[in-house]
């Protein structure tokens, strides 16, 4: 698409990204055919094409107004478009730009930007965040039913079996997992340790950032990845292989630290290192569990593959291969490439949308009787779970 931004924004840091993806666009509208959000409102202003007109609007001059960020703020960031377009538009990175450029010239509401704060905050708030989940759980029978639904069952703590290896991996612990479904790294550390891997997860909630970085507070986000860097950096430089993650929603976070960082001289060859250590948990367990006896499983299971893993991450079918080679019975699931609505804080802030998303993803997962869902994010697992008739957990309970 041909485009001419307007002066102020023609010598700005994000000129040359924001034009090069503008002019990609060739507005054929396949993206459509593939965002939730579009197939949900029918309204092009709510899908991708629309979303890029309206931003290009924005940089070629047009007053920032509340209908805009309105239509991005729908936005999932899901990326199902950017696995559709054929000209190969990064929307994600336009929307990043995009959003916070029409925020600087339009802020928020006081209202608004508090809840968005409030929420980044409670869920890096550690352990009265924990104090809050462990209050909810016990006084979850009182609740009403709806309240209930959310408050995500208490997982007894697995014992971690972890001893002294020479190959060392590092494991992102997470802000909000240790409190909801803490099995999901206590299995995953005590499987590498059979596979002779030590594993090292630093110890306080350090979030990857991500929450921040969407919720409206990229600076915050940026604060808090370079503190999640300071802590992995000395294990780093003593031999650590690889950084492991259990949750797709921060991995996609850390893989993308070598670009949010690029320009920091004090930190980008930082960033590179740790983005190029990143591995997903699926990828790690793909390459060691050869050695590792296998279950002999007879179960149905229903695989829901994040966003992140399948738009953002690019390692679609990777846990159903797993599995199967498990001996687990794979079942089939209708539109795996839309989102379950869950989307990070999305859940919070667009309730209605996330919840008509979530009710279709239910359905879609079990249609094929399954006897559980497994997926590869907590933030999925905890969504997905809310009024679910089959048992939701992370794949890496059923190794
Ligand atoms: S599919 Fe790609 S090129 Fe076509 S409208 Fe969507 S973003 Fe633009
Ligand atoms: S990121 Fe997802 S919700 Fe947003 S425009 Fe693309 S497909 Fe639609």
């Amino acid at each position: 698409m041909q485009t001419n931004l307007a002066p102020e924004f023609k010598t700005g840091k994000d000129a040359a990204a924001v034009e090069a993806i503008l002019r990609k666009c060739v507005h054929c509208g396949f993206c459509n055919a593939t965002c939730p959000t579009y197939q949900l409102r029918g309204d092009e202003l709510d899908g991708p094409r629309g979303r890029i007109y309206q931003m290009k609007q924005f940089f070629e001059g047009e007053a920032a107004n509340a209908e805009m960020l309105k239509h991005l703020d729908r936005c999932l960031t899901c990326r199902a478009c950017e696995t559709t377009c054929p000209s190969g538009v990064n929307y994600s990175h336009l929307l990043e730009i995009g959003r916070d450029a029409i925020e600087r010239e339009l802020p928020r509401p006081a209202w608004d930007r508090l809840r968005r704060l409030l929420i980044v905050r409670f869920i890096n708030s550690g352990p009265l965040f924990a104090l809050s989940i462990r209050i909810g759980q016990l006084f979850a029978p009182l609740l009403p039913a709806a309240m209930r639904a959310a408050v995500p069952a208490r997982q007894t703590p697995v014992t971690r079996q972890a001893g002294r290896h020479s190959r060392k991996m590092l494991m992102l612990a997470g802000c909000v997992q240790p409190a909801l479904a803490p099995n999901t790294n206590n299995l995953a550390i005590n499987l590498l340790d059979r596979c002779g891997i030590e594993t090292i997860e630093i110890a306080q909630n350090l979030c990857c950032g991500a929450a921040a970085t969407h919720t409206s507070h990229p600076e915050l986000g940026l604060r808090q990845i370079k503190r999640l860097i300071d802590a992995w950096w000395p294990h780093i430089e003593a031999g650590a292989e690889a950084i492991v993650v259990t949750a797709t929603g921060c991995g996609v976070s850390v893989r993308d630290y070598a670009r949010l960082l690029a320009d920091d001289p004090e930190y980008a060859d930082k960033a590179a290192k740790v983005s190029e250590l990143y591995r997903d948990l699926v990828e790690v367990m793909e390459a060691e569990l050869a050695d590792v006896a296998q279950a002999a499983p007879s179960k149905r299971v229903a695989v829901h593959t994040p966003c992140t893993m399948q738009h953002g991450l690019g390692i679609n079918g990777r846990v159903e291969n797993l599995l199967q080679k498990q001996g687990y019975t794979i079942c089939r699931v209708r539109d795996a490439h839309l989102c379950c609505g869950s989307a990070g804080t999305y859940s919070m802030l667009q309730p209605e949308l996330s919840g008509q998303l979530r009710l279709n993803k239910q359905k879609a997962l079990t249609g094929d009787t399954p006897d559980v869902i497994v997926t590869a994010n907590i933030g999925c697992q905890l969504h997905l779970a809310q009024g679910s008739p089959v048992p939701v957990k992370h794949w890496i309970e059923l190794i």
